[in-house]
């Protein structure tokens, strides 16, 4: 009876792995370390955890941090990538290499609490297969990163074609499904939150207050942050394209209309003024909307370009995983 029992709870207790990618948090790690035991150890959910840390090329002492704390724990792991891809590379490293039945993603700063994994995964027991965690509060965050970045969700929302999740990071408790179906997804460049959208599957929210980074400054200069935010938006839509195109039909027929402006004042007045003014506006106004069409065009060409080149989207130094080879498969 007692064996049998055992069996069923085994049965029905789930493998959940905790994926890490970190880049430069030797500050952080000891702290997230002891949490990350913390929350193995108390947890009374039916759940097996293991960790998993995506490093992402760091250059301070991180990886021998990882690489000691893994030695002594089965449940850890690490895989080192051979430099600095940025953070979407490393999740999606970490994503590829997942074989258990859900996966948390998790920021290495503590600014997610580990703690909230358990109230996640009741979600994910419940039968939801996306628990993404959405801010109630961001502690600490100046007021231009969180009014910019509300009005790029709301600019996103606006012209993309799925729902985009608000206020949401990267912290989240996926299904083995949802795993599976990012695995499937072959584009180069992955922008984490458009995928995570674009693939469906029951999706809940769960409000949490972001905390303050534990120790270090945060790895998103505004170049980092501008160049993520436009991959965004040309990896969710090709409604910028469309915006060129809809720009030259307006130019063009404003052009008409002032060309048949010109033409009855000539014929009504006789005299013609010197247009110099008009003709340098007009000169600007086609230069600068021409560029702009060009540079969005550039956008989608530049990212056909580096699909085309199938390079792997990421290269693993080393690993306790067992993919021990310098380079993977490309996909
Ligand atoms: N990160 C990474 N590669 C990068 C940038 C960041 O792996 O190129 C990791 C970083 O170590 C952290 C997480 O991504 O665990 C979030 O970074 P950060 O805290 O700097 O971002 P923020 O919280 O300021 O948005
Ligand atoms: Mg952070």
């Amino acid at each position: 009876m007692q064996a049998t029992r055992k069996t069923q709870a085994e049965r029905a207790s789930r493998s959940l792995t905790v994926l890490v990618p970190c880049w430069n948090e030797e500050e952080s790690l000891p702290r997230l370390f002891e949490r990350l035991d913390g929350l193995r150890r108390n947890e009374t959910r039916p759940i097996r955890y293991s960790f998993l840390f995506v490093d992402d090329g760091s250059k301070d002492s991180s990886q021998s941090l990882i690489r000691a704390y893994a030695a002594t724990r089965p449940y850890a792991h690490y895989m080192f990538l051979s430099r600095n891809f940025g953070k979407e590379q490393a999740m999606f490293a970490g994503i590829e290499h997942v074989n258990t039945d859900g996966l948390v993603i998790i920021d290495a700063d503590l600014q997610d609490p580990p703690e909230l994994i358990g109230q996640m995964a009741d979600l994910w027991m419940q039968g939801y297969e996306d628990v993404y965690a959405r801010r109630r509060s961001r502690q600490g965050e100046k007021w231009f990163k969180k009014a910019s970045s509300h009005a790029y969700y709301a600019l996103l929302q606006k012209i993309a074609s799925v729902e985009v999740q608000q206020d949401t990071g990267d912290f989240r408790l996926l299904d083995r499904k949802c795993v599976q179906a990012l695995q499937q997804l072959r584009e180069s460049e992955r922008n984490a939150k458009a995928l995570f959208s674009w693939i469906g599957f029951r999706k809940i929210e769960f409000l949490y207050d972001r905390d303050v980074r534990a120790a270090g400054k945060t790895k998103w200069g505004f170049a980092k942050l501008c160049r993520l935010a436009l991959d965004g938006i040309t990896s969710f839509t090709t409604a910028p394209l469309r915006i060129a195109t809809w720009l030259g039909v307006g130019v063009s027929l404003a052009s008409a209309a002032y060309a048949v402006a010109i033409a009855v004042k000539r014929l009504t007045t006789g005299i013609d003024v010197p247009g110099y003014a008009s003709t340098m506006v007009v000169m600007l106004l086609l230069g600068g909307i021409q560029l702009l069409s060009l540079g969005i065009m550039g956008e989608y060409i530049a990212r056909i370009f580096n699909q085309t080149k199938g390079r792997p989207n990421y290269l693993i130094e080393e690993d306790d995983i067992g993919t021990s080879q310098s380079s993977l498969p490309h996909r």
